[in-house]
């Protein structure tokens, strides 16, 4: 490869060549068939991702927002409910939440996982929640009732899901998990004194294969992942405008079906999910070695005990992240930043009433992040290059803090 060329944040072409045969079959055999919607394809890869999931069911749909949504009303969430999850996230996790009639409240993330923290969901269940006349939990800055918790697997890591399932229980919430970054993802739980995969701990998760996810569609596309028969019945008939049958509509519902060509387009795709998560492990532990080496003073991703995580993406950390962003930009290096502001702060949540300072571990991750290129067909050519620029920037910032020591504070990495 040309050392001169740039280096993309993200790859979605090499993948698909790989493939292409392959793939332009799939439209072929769609064109013949004319099964758009619904159909073989659905099923099979419905019944080969529950199978990779660990689980007994997998309903299709529309997207990972559709199946955050679907799965959250399907689980028993109800219009006027509070439904917790963490700031630090991507906008669709509190827009399914929104859109299945509920109101999110937030909880702040461990500072080294950037997962929610179950410590403080805790502290939240017991201080900022009451009990009302029938015993029910109630929030006490919304005085709604708290239904549901929505632990979301950044990054490619798992939430720690065994204390959430406690506190859940404890509390009588539903757990859905937001997987849609953790495809294959794993935990090992001490209550099932088993590693679990990503979808299969809570009632139900929501998994998308937006093009950039771990496994991607060539379009949008989602699933729902769940062990609960009548839970996945409740999915199907949402995704297709409230129908088990045609035309006769137990409620109302969506059109948020998975079509048929990304279904197999997908299904054409699993087999190697498991082989790009483990090129994906290979470029972050290569990651690793490289930055310690360098002595490049970034904080690297911090792998929980009893985490197996996919690396959706490779995530640092450094006080001047935007210098550094801008370097590597000059050199023909993408990066991304997720999330740059967290969602209690965005404006669409004005009216959530949080303000800066409500939630500082989000506040100061989103503001020192900085998101590595990561991509199965990644080269270590490409990875030597990435982090010989990130070393000679932090170089140039320690040269700057030796002239101008009170620089030093904010230049270091933390
Ligand atoms: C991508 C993503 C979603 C939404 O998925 P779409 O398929 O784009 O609707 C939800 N939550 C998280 C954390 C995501 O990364």
């Amino acid at each position: 490869m040309n050392t001169n060329h740039g280096i993309p944040f993200l790859d979605l072409v090499t993948q698909h060549m790989d493939l292409e045969e392959e793939l332009v079959t799939v439209f072929r055999r769609a064109l013949i068939s004319a099964a758009f919607i619904g159909g073989p394809a659905v099923e099979a890869f419905e019944h080969d991702f529950a199978k990779f999931s660990g689980t007994q069911h997998a309903v299709g749909v529309a997207s990972g927002t559709d199946a955050l949504r679907f799965a959250l009303s399907a689980a028993g969430v109800e219009a006027g409910d509070v439904v917790v999850t963490v700031p630090h996230t991507f906008i669709a996790t509190t827009e399914a939440i929104s859109q299945a009639g509920a109101l999110p409240e937030f909880v702040d993330i461990d500072e080294r996982t950037y997962n929610m923290d179950p410590a403080k969901l805790g502290a939240y269940l017991e201080n900022e929640c009451s009990r009302d006349g029938r015993g029910r939990l109630v929030s006490r800055r919304s005085r709604r009732r708290v239904t549901a918790v929505v632990p979301v697997h950044l990054y490619g890591q798992m939430a720690d899901m065994d204390p959430i399932l406690e506190l859940a229980e404890r509390y009588n919430l539903i757990v859905v998990e937001d997987a849609c970054q953790a495809h294959g993802a794993e935990y090992f739980s001490r209550r099932a004194n088993a590693w679990c995969k990503a979808g299969s701990m809570g009632r139900a998760a929501a998994f998308s294969f937006y093009p950039g996810k771990n496994l991607g569609a060539c379009g949008e596309a989602g699933a729902v992942t769940t062990n609960d028969a009548s839970l996945a019945q409740q999915v199907r008939i949402l995704r297709d405008h409230g129908q088990a049958k045609k035309y006769y509509h137990d409620c109302e519902g969506y059109n948020g079906r998975l079509d048929a060509i990304q279904a197999a387009i997908l299904h054409v795709k699993l087999p190697h999910l498991a082989g790009w998560n483990e090129q994906r492990r290979q470029h972050a532990a290569d990651y690793d070695r490289m930055l310690d080496a360098a002595a490049t003073n970034v904080l690297r991703p911090h792998v929980a005990e009893g985490s197996r995580p996919v690396y959706h993406l490779y995530v640092i950390r450094t006080a001047n992240r935007d210098g550094m962003i801008a370097h590597l930009r000059a050199a023909g290096i993408g990066t991304g930043i997720h999330y740059p502001i967290p969602l209690h702060l965005q404006k669409a949540y004005d009216s959530l009433g949080y303000s800066t300072g409500s939630f500082p571990v989000s506040e100061a991750a989103a503001a020192e992040i900085v998101s590595l290129p990561m991509y199965p067909h990644l080269t270590v050519e490409q990875q030597e290059r990435v982090v010989a620029e990130i070393a000679s920037f932090t170089g140039a910032c320690e040269t700057v803090q030796l002239e101008a020591p009170e620089l030093a504070e904010t230049g270091r990495a933390r």
